[in-house]
């Protein structure tokens, strides 16, 4: 057997490296976790080995992923159709973290969706891939068919009596099908909106049948947690925090991408260590933590665990975990703009505050980082983070976009009153 891997998810990739074999694969002891448990273990029994484990949605929530599993109804009391799906429509600004594990090492996708079907007792599966990631679609099918043509896909695998088939969906490029419900409606094909939640999907998901939507990392993880114990999983973390975390940062670092890290690690250990610091003639000012749909976190903060909690209680979220930095070359206002803009165009349009709000959001920065702006103007923008906050509209699209807002009013208020005193952009 080999060592036990302290970098469970990113053991078999490496920079300019194919992805595995399946024969390669197996040799590093892939599928191990999949003869071991199918027809050998009770489905019940891995499901509480994930809740054992503590591990959470990689996605950006961070639910307990064992709890998710457990609010299924069981197959007793709703015979029928039941569906895993797998959420790889990254599209957040910043985050590139699923397409590695996807592209890097497909197998382990592979192996984490029978696990995790198995679990749940789903006999379909689907992955559904942002249509922009065409190599990860390509790998993926390419694993499908060797898993298949090696008896660990279909009809009675392994002779465990248990049925299993993947099918890969290539997203139509909306950045709304990373939010479980309007991604389900999209693979129905039908316009993809959020639904109204309860009934969740456990319960009503995809064809009205019990669906689990989990995140690419978090499916990546159950074999690993198969293998080697929930225990173990535990002690990968660091500062209270449990597992690994597929972390990442961009901006103007030395060494932007992507890193498998305890979780628990700082944001000062993985900007200076792993990415190797800010770039000569440029200075960290603040960082979104996880994604474009977090608050900022200021220079001082970087010693901060990056965990769900300690970035909650600064008033922030982890997010997915991929960290965009703002360094002090860069206006903080246009930053900001650039967000909206993104949002905006992403609005699914389905209630007004977000539909009509978001592209007044952005009129408004791209105004006042022309030079264009009033004083009124940010009392204007202090409201619209109010009226498209939490609570106000039907997902969290608008609230998320308002984080960055709320934050970098709060954070460069001098930035936006030197824009609108001057009349012109400091930063050109
Ligand atoms: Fe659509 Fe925005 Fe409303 Fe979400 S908040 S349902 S993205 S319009």
């Amino acid at each position: 057997m080999s060592p036990i891997p302290t970098r469970p998810l990113t053991r078999n990739i490496a920079r300019g490296r194919a992805p595995l074999t399946i024969g390669e694969y197996e040799r590093a002891e892939g599928y191990v976790a999949v003869r071991d448990t199918l027809g050998n273990l009770d489905p019940a029994a891995v499901v509480q080995m994930v809740a054992d484990s503590g591990l959470g949605g990689c996605g950006g929530g961070g639910f307990p992923t064992g709890r998710k599993w457990q609010l299924m109804p069981g197959v007793a009391q709703r015979p029928g159709p039941r569906y895993l799906v797998v959420n790889a429509d990254e599209m957040e600004p910043g985050t590139f973290k699923d397409r590695l594990l996807l592209e890097g090492d497909p197998h382990q996708m592979i192996e984490g969706i029978i696990l995790s079907a198995y679990a749940v007792q789903a006999n379909a599966a689907y992955i559904f891939v942002r249509g922009e990631y065409v190599t990860a679609i390509e790998r993926l099918n390419v694993a499908i068919a060797e898993a298949e043509a090696a008896g660990l896909l279909g009809q009675n695998i392994l002779g465990s009596g248990y049925d299993l088939s993947i099918q890969v969906h290539g997203g139509a490029g909306r950045y709304i099908c990373g939010e479980e419900t309007a991604l389900l409606n999209s693979l129905e094909g039908r316009r993809a909106i959020p639904r109204s939640k309860p009934p969740f999907p456990q319960v009503n998901g995809l064809w009205g049948h019990p669906t689990i939507v989990n995140n690419v990392e978090t499916i990546c993880n159950v074999p690993h947690i198969v293998r080697y114990g929930a225990a173990w999983y535990r002690d990968l973390g660091v500062n209270g925090a449990v597992g690994t975390k597929i972390y990442g940062v961009s901006g103007k670092v030395n060494r932007p991408g992507a890193f498998e890290l305890p979780m628990g690690t700082t944001m000062r250990t993985m900007i200076e260590d792993c990415a190797g610091g800010m770039k000569p003639g440029y200075h960290l000012r603040a960082v979104l933590p996880g994604g474009a749909s977090t608050a900022f976190l200021l220079e001082d903060q970087m010693d901060v665990p990056m965990t769900f909690a300690d970035m909650a209680k600064r008033g922030t979220r982890l997010g997915t975990g991929t960290a965009i930095v703002l360094d002090d070359r860069t206006c903080p206002v246009g930053f900001i703009a650039n967000l909206q803009q993104f949002f905006a165009r992403e609005s699914c349009g389905w209630c007004a505050p977000c539909r009509d709000g978001l592209p007044w959001v952005e009129r408004t920065l791209k105004s006042i980082e022309a030079g264009k702006g009033v004083e009124s103007d940010l009392d204007v923008l202090l409201e619209m983070t109010e009226n498209l906050g939490p609570g106000r509209t039907f997902c969290a699209l608008a609230p998320g976009a308002m984080a960055s807002l709320q934050s970098g009013l709060a954070y460069f208020a001098d930035d936006f009153k030197q824009h609108i005193d001057t009349k012109a952009c400091p930063w050109t």
